[in-house]
């Protein structure tokens, strides 16, 4: 990344040495100094040629006098790199912000501040992302300073990303905004919708990426629940993946359908889906494979596209690509009082091709809590579930149950049995191999495969997953999109509203401190759930009495029996309160959290959502290691070195 960044600083000032010049509608007197006479010109900044609007003015907010003046200063020089500091995050909403301001609007040779709320919402969702490059707020996107209220008539430089795909032209001006268009949505034309509709309904939604694909694409993730981008406690979080095989494309489809009928929904009234949204934050991400999705595209509808656009641009195939901890887990299995959960990553796994879509994933799971999850495929029409590798690795179809089967089971009928093909009993239609079975199968029954990301999920976090085959058809024509809506839609809720099952609490200690990455243990159940950082805890388990436990590293043990009723739909409240004991108590005490996660994972390095600061690059300076890893590219670039990139500790 460092050497991208310095071929692109090069790359930028090579081409301002080329092209000096003085600015049209400015008149020049000598070596280009100019009376001002205040009128718009066209913009001419290579970094802004996408802004909105064509022309602008100088000097500009800065008081920058001219093009090159912006050009070499640090001010444009940062926006112009923003994109790889923060490695995707924030842009391209974050440089046509600076781009505003850098080159404000002029209309009718007049200046129109940008306004202050698409600044004020911006900071909100991407300080985070400076915080972790120990980089300060830029002080020329200062929302007081440089930005007006919309009563002076501002303009929104963020409204184009928010505004309408290239291709609606021929929707009738007077539909609803609860109106769904059942059609195949292209890369842009999914992040188009999905800004859209996070806009419409933006007290309850936010989209956010979660990192790149191979060629550079966002995984845009819609976020609902009643305090977007933050966890609550004791609020369930909840996640449906699709388009993880670039051409099975209904998933991804079906997600996009379900971001606008919740919004809709909710904004109507519909008492079901304000119970789930103001109980729940659910995370959509229908595309995790952008890049396939868009070869699979190409081959176009009803083509079939049995394997065109299935892996990455990589040409990794995703549902493999995740570390094999199901080996290890069958290890443990038979070892007594050992727990099958929280394995940490083999550090052989990084040998390996990582996709960067994987990587992504993996550091979401670790950034949120996540409690249950669904992963949507198609081809077929069957609910798997846990584990996809089979616990003999020659038996290519064995049953392999994990030490959840029961819920697991239950997780898998509550989307089949919503489902009216998936429910039909008849052997003739599409997914009619699994009547029998009533529509779902363990994975590795059906066939076994390693490195899946189901199984990835329930061996490495909290949170379980399954794996949707949500029809026959990979890529169906354009016509069939809204059956397939309706046939999913109420498994789609049924399976979200299932995250509420089981028990949840919170462990703390006599003070009412939480204890983060407590243990709670079921008796008979070899799969341990840990407290997420407020204390905080869910565990989906079936109807029945159990016997629960939680401990911590430092607490004595407590234990709780619970009786969950057959018809309970809501998470039964169990909270716990450690004592601290003065030794290490008994061998029974598992080795604490902290060790699961090998201190050497890549994953924690360059992590925009870890909490640790930046590493050094190599071979820095005694002074370098003082400031940030990125401070030294800044400080070369000219006499004024841009020190309010550093923050004031
Ligand atoms: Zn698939």
């Amino acid at each position: 990344m460092v050497l991208r960044i310095l071929l692109l600083l090069s790359g930028l000032l090579r081409a301002t040495e080329l092209a000096p010049r003085c600015e049209p509608g400015q008149e020049t007197l000598g070596q280009c100094q100019t009376v001002q006479k205040a009128k718009c010109v066209d913009i001419s900044l290579s970094s802004c040629t996408d802004v909105a609007y064509t022309q602008t003015m100088y000097p500009n907010l800065l008081d920058q006098k001219s093009r090159q003046v912006i050009e070499y200063s640090s001010e444009y020089i940062l926006i112009s790199v923003l994109h790889n500091l923060l490695q995707g995050e924030c842009n391209p909403d974050l440089r046509l912000l600076g781009c505003s301001v850098l080159a404000p609007q002029c209309e009718k040779d007049k200046v129109i501040k940008p306004c202050r709320h698409a600044c004020e919402h911006l900071k909100k969702n991407c300080l985070p992302a400076f915080d972790a490059i120990d980089m300060a707020w830029p002080y020329f996107l200062d929302c007081d300073r440089f930005f007006s209220g919309e009563e002076e008539g501002c303009f929104d430089p963020l409204a184009k990303l928010r505004g309408e795909p290239e291709v609606e032209e021929d929707l009738p001006s007077d539909l609803p905004a609860t109106f769904i268009r059942f059609k195949h949505h292209s890369y842009s034309q999914m992040v188009s919708i999905l800004k859209k509709t996070a806009s419409r309904c933006s007290h309850i939604a936010t989209t956010y990426s979660i990192g790149r694909s191979f060629e550079g694409k966002d995984l845009f993730v819609i976020e609902f629940s009643t305090k977007p981008g933050h966890h609550e406690l004791l609020k369930p979080e909840f996640k449906y993946i699709g388009n993880m095989h670039g051409n099975e494309v209904v998933g991804k489809e079906l997600l996009i359908y379900l971001a606008q009928y919740l919004c809709s929904e909710y904004l109507l009234g519909n008492p079901r889906i304000q119970n789930l949204i103001n109980n729940t934050r659910i995370h959509l991400l229908p595309s995790l494979n952008p890049d396939g999705y868009e070869l699979a595209a190409e081959e176009g509808a009803g083509y079939n596209g049995w394997v065109i656009g299935r892996q990455t641009a990589q040409n990794l195939d995703l549902n493999r690509n995740f570390p094999d901890l199901t080996s290890e887990a069958y290890r443990r299995a038979g070892i007594r009082g050992a727990r099958v959960d929280h394995i940490p990553i083999p550090q052989s796994y990084w040998w390996g091709k990582v996709a960067p879509e994987t990587k992504a994933v993996m550091k979401w799971l670790r950034s949120i809590p996540f409690v249950l999850s669904a992963s949507l495929h198609g081809g077929e029409l069957v609910v798997t579930y846990p584990y996809d590798y089979s616990r003999h690795p020659l038996e290519e179809k064995m049953f392999s149950p994990t030490p959840d089967e029961k819920m697991f089971k239950m997780l898998a009928k509550a989307y089949a049995d919503a489902h009216p093909v998936i429910s039909d009993r008849s052997e003739l239609r599409c997914g009619g191999n699994f009547v029998k079975r009533g529509g779902i199968i363990n994975g590795a029954e059906w066939y076994s495969f390693t490195g899946g990301m189901a199984d990835f999920n329930y061996l490495h976090t909290n949170c379980f997953e399954i794996t949707v085959e949500v029809g026959c058809e990979k890529f169906p024509l354009e016509e069939e999109l809204f059956t397939i809506w309706h046939e999913n839609r109420d498994s789609l809720l049924n399976y979200m509203e299932m995250v509420h099952r089981g028990i949840k609490g919170i462990v703390s200690d006599k003070f009412g401190n939480p204890i983060k990455n407590a243990r709670i243990s079921v008796r008979g159940i070899q799969h341990d759930v840990t407290t997420a950082a407020d204390g905080d805890y869910w565990r989906l388990l079936p109807p029945g009495t159990h016997i629960i436990s939680a401990q911590a590293v430092g607490y004595s043990r407590v234990m709780k029996r619970v009786t969950l009723p057959t018809r309970m739909k809501r998470a039964g409240r169990v909270d716990f309160v450690l004592r601290p004991v003065e030794v290490w108590p008994n061998k029974l005490l598992r080795r604490p959290m902290e060790d699961a996660y090998d201190p050497y994972d890549p994953l924690e390095l360059f992590d925009p959502h870890a909490q640790h600061a930046q590493p050094e690059p190599r071979g820095g300076s005694a002074q370098a290691r003082e400031k940030p890893w990125w401070w030294s590219y800044f400080s070369s670039l000219d006499l004024h070195k841009p020190l309010w990139l550093l923050k004031k500790h």
